[in-house]
Formats: C-alpha cells, structure tokens, sequence
C-alpha cells in the first residue's frame, strides 16, 4: 500500500494528460466515468488497507463521490446518447446531494482532529469562508439569482455556489485545523480545493466569463477525483483524524494574512461593485460586514483569553520551577541553599530589629540501619514521616529544611525566650522517638534523633557558624548516648577549637618528624624469652613533651588523619625490626613486631595497600608482621571478616587486643579470622573471684581454636604464676619490660 497511491496517482496523470485528445462524445465520457469510479474504488480500498481512526468521514465521501459520478453517468447519458440537454436534470441532484456528504466527511475529520475544542479555529474559518462566500454570491450567485427566468434556474444558480461554500467552509474548518499534515492531508485538501475552483471556474464560464470550447474545465474535476483517491490509498490517510498534542491553533503569519485578506474581502468587493455595477449589492455587504465584524470581535476575545491563559500556565511554571529550586523533592521540605538563604536572612533582620534566632540541627541516629536493613524506599518513608512529624511539632512561620541524608534544620526567628528553643529540641527528641512504621515490610522502626541546639543573640553570628555550631552540638549529644539534644555553648566552643588546634598539630608532627615508636618486648612464658616487640606510638609534641597515645588517637581517629598515622607507624616498625634483624640476626630473626591497627583505618581501603606497601619497603616477611586490633571495633562480625581475610592473605597475623573489654563470647573466637589473642590488662589484674578462672577458660578456648594467648599488663610477680598454670603463652608488662626507645633494644656491638 505504501507505493499504490504513487501509481494510482500516476496512472491518472497519464490520463489526464492524453485526455483532451481523446474524441468528444462517449469515448472521453467513458474516460471521464472510469477515472470517477477509480476514485470511489481508491477509497474503499484506502479505508480497507489503511484502517483510519475515522472510518465514516471516508465512508461520507465516498458516498459523495460515487453521488458525483452518478451524476456524470445521468449527464453523459443525457449528451451522448438522448442528445438532450434538460434543466434541471436528474443530475443536478444527484451533484447537489454529493456536496454535503463531501463535506460532512471533511468536517468530520476537521472535527476529529482538533477534539470539538478549538474554538478559535472554527471562528478563523469562518471568517474565511464568509469571505469566500461573499465573492461568491456576488459573482456567481446573486446574478443568476437576481436575472434566472425560472425557478428552478434561479434556484440552481443559487444552490451551486453555496454548495460549494459549504465544501469550501469544511475545508478551510480542515486546513484551520492543527495536527498531521501528511502528504494525505495536502492531497486531500488539494483535491477539495481543485473541485471548488473547477465549479466556480465552470459557473464563471457558465455566466459567459469566458468559453471552454476543449472542455479543460474537465481536468480540473478529473484532478480532484485522481487526488481524492490517492489521498485514501496514502498511508498517512490513518493518522489525519489524529488529535494533536498541542492545545489549540495559535496565530501563524499565514493565519493571520489570510484573515487579513478576508476582512478586507467586504469592501473591497463593495468597492469593486460600486465602480463596476449599477446595482451594488449594498444588503449582502452589510450583512457579510455586521458578521464578519461580530466574529473578528469574537477572535479578538478568544486571543486575549488564549493569552492570558498561556500566561497563567507560565507563571504557574515559574512558580513550580522556583519552589523545585528551593526545596527537597523527597520531603518538600526547603533544601540546604535555600535553608541558608533563609537563615542568612534572619540573622540580618534580627541584627537591625534585635530579638533571638534558634537553630536546631537534627541528625536521625538509626537511619543508616533502616536503609541498610529495609532497602531505599523504607528509608524513603521514614525520611517522610520525620518530615511530616517536624512539621506538626514546630510552630506555623518556622522554616524546616533538610540538608541531605537524614540531616534536618529547623530554623526559628523572633523566639521569645532561650527556653522555647529548647523545649522544642525536647520536644522533637520525643516525637522522633516514636517507632515508624514500615508498610512496605510490615513491621515498625526506631530511628530517634539526636538534636544539637544554637542560638544568636541580635543576629551576631552568621549563618555558616550558626549551622557549624548546631551541627557541633547535635554530634555531642550523639556522643552522649543519642536519642538527646545539647545545646551550642562557650565549652563546646571551646572544645571544637582545640579540636581543630589539635588536628592541624598533629598534621605539621607528621609533617615534622615529631612522632616516634616506643618498643615493648613480649616475652615467652616456658623460656622467659623475647618472641616479639609491639609498636607504640609517641608524639613528641613541641613544649608538651612526650605525648601518649590515648591524648591524640580519639581524636586522630575521628578523620583519616588516624590514617596517616598507621602508615607512618606500619612503615616505621616494619623498618626497625629489618634494621634490628640486620644487626643481629640471631636475636632478633625469630621476633615478630606487633603494630595497633586504629578502627578507622581498618575498614578504610588504604589498609591493605599500606600494609604492603611496609612490607616491600622494609623486607620484612609477612608472618613477622602481627596487626593488633581491638575487639571493640569487631563487633560488625560480617564487614570485619571480610577485611581480616584479606589481611590474612598478604600473610601476615592478626591479634585480638583488649580482648576481654568487648561482648566476643567464647564461642565466637572459632570464627574470628585470627591467630592470637591479647587478654586486656584489666581481666590481668582482677582479683574478683573467678576472674583466674575465666583467664583459664579463654586460654584454654583460644588454644582449642588454634589462637596463641599474650597477656597484658603484667605488673606483678603475683600476676605471672597465674597466667602460667592458666596455660598463657606469652606476657607483656612493666615487671618484664617497660615500653622503650629503639636505641634500648639495640644489639650491643662489641668494639673491635
Ligand atoms: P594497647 O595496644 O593495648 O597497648 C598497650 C598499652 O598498655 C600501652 O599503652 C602500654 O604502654 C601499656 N602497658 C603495657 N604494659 C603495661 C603495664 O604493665 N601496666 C600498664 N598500666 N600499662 C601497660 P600506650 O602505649 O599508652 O598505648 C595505649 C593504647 O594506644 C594502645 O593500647 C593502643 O590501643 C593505642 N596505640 C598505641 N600505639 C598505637 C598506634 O601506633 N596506632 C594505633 N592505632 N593505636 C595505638
Ligand atoms: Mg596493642
Ligand atoms: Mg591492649
């Protein structure tokens, strides 16, 4: 089908071309009748193959056209065979009764196409066609009526051109129309547009306008019926009915020339006819005027609405656009810049008008098990529930903002009292307690909220600080156990800048060269030998003298500087057990060096690297190397096994230190990934009954599982006899040894 209406389209140029030479008489009306039926034929094959959504507008045209060409059949019979020539003929009714059926079909599809709504369209045909119409009568029409002899004359003189209005209205109502414009679409309307000009051409020809002695009037209609049906056979022809996406026709240039056009037909025509006739059809310009006048009126209005309304449509896009700028699309709650713009606002009003400016920062302390353990969605909805829980608890006026993750703010101005700030933090502390409940799994969640609260007297803090010194008080009150709130104050002030001191001091030692390593041996139980030394660090710190760990590594380990540190102190140990090693390989080629893995620096991904990294740079095996860690920070049992193994794998050992502080049961040392254990100083030096017995257990355990046993601490002779009978393998304590410099350990080279 894709091809058949270029051939058919074809096929009739070739008619048409050769169709003036065909003789007059049946022969070219045999012509004439085959190219009409072909057409019908066209149709109902198009509507077949091409399966229109509108079915019955091609049905009424065909209907229309096989009217037409039975009206030529009646005509020709007429002419060539009862060389007759009667008027009016059947004929003529059967052309009158094909014009509606044409266009009732082409409205039809017109009506389709712009859904019934396109007001402003079907004014703008109007108008046109009045035009149209105007010409018509005055140069077709009103002659013939005025001057037709007999009735029927006059009313077929009449009826002609307006029939052909009709067809004309339907197709400017098509062409008005916005949609598809297929090759369908431009052959159809060609085709409508070439049979009211033939009729009009052939009424002018009629009235003695001019002679057609060839009958080339005829092609005009053998066009129209050749592009009618190549229009149904185009594949396009199912899409034409099609309702557009856009609303409504707007004014295009060619729009409006052809509405100027028409608006200038009436005088311009009444101008014509005053100069030409002398019977100006003054009654026909008045009425085509006041119409004409009424629906460019009606236009006009249906303009400035359209306008109006695509300006409303606009500001409410702006409107849109603005709020998606300013808030969070999960919660709608107003978004971090926003929240600051707001705040920043605050403070300056507050700094010319006086008065108190409350900021509380809510941090949700559960949240990441939530999502870790429902999935995205269930954080999703208690991430929605906290928002609407924050809205219902604060007062109408109050900003509420969320600043990402489950990180809110709630901003307050003109607070009356210090008090009310913090009834407020109380009283979010409460409602964000309560369990969520999870539809999507069917089960409820606790999330809580810690909350840190600042104030700013007269705007004399800016916004950055306020949200700094917030966020620094909600992390205390995390630290304090959760599910609180703290407020911002000098102390915490305080706090954060030695904080921060203490950070950037710990930079420039490392940079500096101010840490060093202390040594302490381990020793064997049975032998009462050194099997191995752990590293510890010490800082140096310029007029603090020899700074312990305990005072830098909290607070190191709370950003990768910790990091930093174990590399330094991987690399160093590693370093100094070689050099030991070097220089007296029989004491110190069966040691090991025992290095503190900080927690941070576990589950960071630098720390396999790292530990290779010391182990190639220092030459030391890997079984020589022992990685101590705290049982505290094991206590994500899947997470840690996956990186004990991998540490494993470089062939180096792991020991549990403090073992003992932590909640590791005995049964789980089965599945812990390590090789030894450190039982803490504090279980060392209990005196509480069954404090030797449970020493006893674990050692007896961890040798069941294959782990080697050291004791800490050790500090008393009465302390050791103890760990023996209990089976330990190893000490380590200040009665042994305490921990010392490099330079304590050094083989003692005997001069010469
Ligand atoms: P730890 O790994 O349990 O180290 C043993 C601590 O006990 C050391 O304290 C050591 O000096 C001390 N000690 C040893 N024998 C005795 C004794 O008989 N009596 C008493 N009262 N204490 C004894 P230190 O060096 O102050 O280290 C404290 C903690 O700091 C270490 O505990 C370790 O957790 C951490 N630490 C030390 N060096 C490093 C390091 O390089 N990296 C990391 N991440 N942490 C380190
Ligand atoms: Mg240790
Ligand atoms: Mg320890």
């Amino acid at each position: 089908m894709t091809r058949a209406w270029r051939r058919y389209l074809l096929a009739s140029g070739v008619v048409l071309a050769g169709f003036l030479l065909v003789p007059n008489g049946v022969p070219r009306d045999t012509v004439y009748l085959a190219v009409g039926v072909t057409c019908v034929v066209a149709i109902l094959v198009g509507v077949r193959h091409n399966r229109p959504a509108t079915p019955w507008a091609w049905w009424l045209m065909a209907a229309g056209m096989a009217l037409w060409v039975a009206g030529d059949a009646v005509y020709s019979w007429y002419e060539d065979i009862a060389h007759v020539a009667p008027f009016p003929s059947a004929a003529d009714y059967l052309y009158l009764a094909a014009y509606p059926l044409l266009g009732g079909g082409l409205s039809r599809l017109a009506w389709q196409r712009r859904h019934g709504r396109d007001l402003a369209a079907s004014v703008d045909a109007a108008i046109v066609t009045l035009a149209c119409g105007l010409v018509s009568w005055v140069v077709l029409a009103g002659p013939v009526a005025r001057s037709g002899t007999t009735g029927a004359e006059r009313f077929f003189g009449v009826a002609y051109p307006a029939t052909d209005i009709v067809l004309l209205a339907a197709l400017t109502w098509l062409l008005t129309s916005v949609g598809h414009r297929s090759t369908s679409f431009r052959l159809l309307a060609g085709a409508a547009g070439v049979l009211v000009v033939s009729d009009s051409l052939f009424l002018l020809a009629q009235a003695g306008a001019f002679a057609d002695p060839l009958g080339a009037l005829d092609l005009g209609w053998l066009s129209a019926y050749a592009l009618w049906g190549a229009a149904a056979l185009h594949p396009g022809m199912s899409r034409l009915s099609e309702a557009p996406d856009v609303a409504a026709s707007s004014f295009t240039r060619r729009r409006l020339l052809a509405l100027g056009v028409a608006v200038l037909v009436p005088p311009a025509t009444h101008a014509v006819q005053l100069l030409t006739s002398d019977t100006p059809d003054g009654w026909a310009f008045v009425v085509v005027s006041t119409v004409m006048f009424t629906l460019v009126v009606l236009r006009m209005g249906l303009a400035i609405r359209e306008v109006r309304r695509s300006e409303t449509v606009r500001s409410r896009l702006a409107a849109d656009l603005a709020h998606q700028a300013a808030h969070d699309s999960l919660t709608s709650l107003t978004n971090r810049p926003r929240v600051l713009e707001l705040l920043e606002a605050a403070l300056h009003r507050a700094q010319r008008n006086g008065g108190l400016v409350g900021l509380l920062f809510i941090d949700l302390d559960d949240f990441k098990r939530v999502n870790d353990t429902y999935g995205h969605a269930a954080g999703d909805h208690v991430l929605r529930v906290t928002a609407a829980r924050m809205r219902e608890a604060v007062r109408a006026g109050d900003t509420i903002g969320r600043l990402g993750g489950d990180e809110f703010v709630v901003v307050l101005e003109q607070v009356p009292a210090e008090t009310d700030v913090v009834q407020l933090a109380d009283r979010l502390v409460t409602v964000l307690r309560q369990p969520v409940r999870l539809p999507s799994v069917a089960r409820e969640v606790s999330v809580g909220a810690s909350v840190g609260v600042a104030l700013s007297r007269d705007g004399g803090t800016d916004a950055i600080v306020l949200l700094h010194d917030a966020d620094a008080a909600a992390y205390r009150a995390k630290r304090a156990g959760r599910g609180r709130f703290e407020i911002f104050d000098e102390a915490l002030r305080r706090e954060m800048h030695d904080r921060a001191a203490l950070e950037t001091a710990i930079e420039t030692g490392l940079d500096e060269g101010q840490f060093l390593l202390h040594y302490q041996p381990v020793f064997d139980v049975a032998t009462g030998a050194a099997t191995g030394y752990e590293a510890l660090l010490r800082w140096a710190r310029p007029g603090h003298g020899i700074v312990a760990p305990a005072d830098f590594i909290p607070l190191a380990e709370q950003s990768a500087l910790v990091c930093r540190l174990g590399r330094w102190v991987l690399l160093e140990a590693t370093q100094q057990l070689v050099a030991w090693t070097t220089q007296d390989p029989e004491a110190f080629g069966g040691v090991s060096m025992a290095v503190n893995v900080s927690g941070r620096h576990l589950y960071d991904d630098s720390l396999v690297r790292d530990v290779t990294d010391a182990l190639l740079a220092s030459g030391l095996a890997p079984e020589r190397l022992v990685l101590e860690m705290t049982e505290t920070i094991l206590v994500d049992g899947h997470a840690a096994a996956g990186r004990l193994q991998a540490l494993r794998r470089l062939g180096v050992r792991i020991s549990i230190d403090d073992f003992g502080t932590g909640y590791t049961s005995i049964g789980q040392l089965q599945s812990l990934h390590a090789d030894g254990l450190k039982i803490d100083r504090s279980l060392v030096e209990s005196t509480t009954p069954g404090s030797r017995e449970l020493v006893r257990l674990l050692v007896h355990a961890a040798h069941a599982f294959g782990l080697e046993v050291v004791a800490e601490g050790v500090e008393h002779e009465s302390q050791l006899e103890p760990l023996r009978a209990a089976g330990c393998d190893r000490v380590q304590g200040f009665l042994l040894a305490r921990p010392q410099p490099a330079q304590a350990f050094q083989p003692r080279t005997t001069p010469g």
